[in-house]
């Protein structure tokens, strides 16, 4: 069986304690390969190649159309390895092969995206700020952050690495990269292409390994200057306890219960399209699904009877079968939560209307059918945490205060999602959701050009967009003294 290897300041190496872990297909429940388990000497290692290609150069320095030059043959070397890089990350994560090539194929549109930014912005140059004393001239610029620690989750693998670690490089930033121990395989993939394409050494580095004994001493370390971090809330707030013992800056993508309010006036076919795309695309494992549904109540029963024929009809199996839908969830442990909430939700006076288990006659692999709740008490766990998994809850409401009440009646705030056939109506609801990402008349449809952060409990800071850039830059002002005689604060500037 294939080990894996860490990649530190441009070499593959095993790590400094040679141990490894399984790497589980969900499908099957076996091993199909083993991860390098790196531990603190290997992060320290990784760091400090990070630091002196940093400190010493030339990547930050370079002229943007060379760091360009060098993400575009990375966007490059991913396209030339799509078909490969996909059916690992299926294999590893679960997730149907359609979706896992729309992820690599977004991950290569990701680093062209940057590298076309990173020019664009250089072209900008410095700005100068009148500030409103004509002996003093001012110019703001930016210039690279420093060593970012990047450390993502395992339900797009090599896509949420690929927001961090695109954008920081084309900032001029260098990287240690911790994925997901659960998926770890597309990363290290991703590690050979950046190999290939010529960066100078300690530009990137890879470290997987666990959260405990990788991501901590990653989070920990004092020559780290950002810390990255998708992953759950509760991780996120040790990343931040992390960052604030070091004073680093900090990006946090966390987790949701996003809300999609959906009116009469709504086609049903749409609206079950929406609803299910917002919550089994992907297993439901997705940070921003919309798995708490709102329904108007002249509507509600008749799209809960369509949602369920629906949902009853999606085909399951292992994400490599052809006209799979839906895959198994990802690893045991999270099929064990999933198995656990929905069992949660079976003890409450919610009534489950579809799915609520294994999918019938399957034996093997972590499969869980769609699943369908309705009238769920509003203090239910189902209601209130993040499952990630294919659980919906559907509830009713009867007016548009109503809807947004019980929509924002939550402590996270990365997502919500609006429906009707009243633009206006959907332009005061999504004003008025508070959540950093909102679809309207539709569910989870992303775009690279755009921000993606959470209000409240689903993070701080922006990726993807413009944001995203800037957050692996520091702003710097330089003011210059132009006047020829002295200030006059001690010294008389009549004096020669
Ligand atoms: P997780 O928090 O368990 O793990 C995320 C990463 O943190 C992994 O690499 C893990 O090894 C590492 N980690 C764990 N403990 C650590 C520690 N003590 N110190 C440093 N690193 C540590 O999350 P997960 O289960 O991999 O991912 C699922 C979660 O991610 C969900 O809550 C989901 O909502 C969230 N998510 C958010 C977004 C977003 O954009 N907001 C996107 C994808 C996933």
């Amino acid at each position: 069986m294939q080990t894996t290897e860490l990649y530190i300041d441009g070499a593959f190496v095993a790590p400094a304690e040679g141990d490894s872990f399984e790497a589980i297909n969900p499908a099957t429940e076996t091993a199909f390969a083993r991860i390098a388990a790196g531990g603190a000497t290997d992060v320290d290692r990784a760091v400090r190649a990070a630091r002196r290609a940093f400190d010493q150069g030339p990547w930050p320095t370079l002229p943007a159309t060379a760091r360009a030059a060098a993400l575009r043959r990375i966007a490059a070397g991913i396209k030339a390895r799509l078909p490969e890089i996909a059916a690992v990350e299926t294999r590893d994560n679960g997730k149907p092969i359609p979706e896992a090539e729309w992820d690599i194929g977004d991950a290569a549109f990701v680093f062209e995206y940057y590298a076309e930014l990173a020019e664009a912005h250089e072209r900008d140059g410095a700005t100068t700020v009148d500030v409103g004393d004509p002996t003093f001239t001012s110019t703001v610029s930016t210039e690279p952050l420093g060593v970012v620690g990047a450390i993502t989750p395992w339900n797009f693998p090599m896509l949420m690495a690929v927001w961090k670690v695109a954008p920081a490089l084309a900032a001029g930033c260098t990287v240690v990269l911790k994925p997901s121990e659960f998926c770890s395989l597309s990363c290290a993939l991703l590690a050979e292409v950046i190999d290939n394409a010529d960066l100078p050494p300690g530009v990137f580095n890879l470290i997987t390994g666990t959260g405990p004994e990788a991501g901590a001493p990653l989070s920990d370390h004092p020559l780290v200057d950002k810390l990255a971090f998708t992953g759950s809330t509760a991780t996120g707030r040790k990343i931040m306890t992390a960052a604030a013992a070091g004073i680093r800056t900090v990006s946090l993508e966390l987790g949701g219960k996003s809300p999609f309010v959906i009116f009469a006036d709504s086609d049903i076919d749409k609206a079950v399209e929406w609803i299910m795309f917002g919550i089994f695309w992907n297993k439901g494992e997705v940070c921003s699904a919309t798995s708490r549904v709102l329904v108007e109540r002249s509507l509600y029963p008749a799209l809960l009877a369509r949602l369920k024929q629906a949902a009853e009809a999606i085909t399951i199996g292992a994400g490599d079968a052809p006209g799979v839908k839906l895959g198994p969830i990802v690893s045991k442990p999270q099929y064990d939560k999933v198995m656990a909430a929905i069992a949660a939700g079976k003890a409450t006076t919610a009534r489950l209307v579809s799915g609520g288990g294994r999918p019938e006659g399957v034996e093997t692999g972590y499969y869980i059918a769609p699943t369908i709740f309705a009238d769920v008490p509003r203090e239910a766990a189902i209601w209130r945490e993040e499952i990630f998994g294919p659980v919906v809850c559907v509830n009713p409401f009867d007016t548009e205060d109503e809807a947004l009440t019980l929509a924002n009646d939550s402590v996270y705030g990365l997502a919500g999602a609006v429906m009707s056939d009243d633009l206006e109506r959907c332009e005061r609801v999504a004003a008025k959701l508070r959540a950093g990402v909102i679809w309207v008349n539709c569910s989870q449809p992303t775009f690279t050009q755009v921000p993606w952060g959470g209000y409240k409990s689903s993070g701080i800071g922006r990726e993807l967009g413009t944001a995203g850039f800037m957050a692996f830059r520091e702003t710097k002002q330089i003011t210059r003294y132009d006047h020829t005689q002295t200030w006059g604060w001690y010294l008389d500037p009549a004096d020669p």
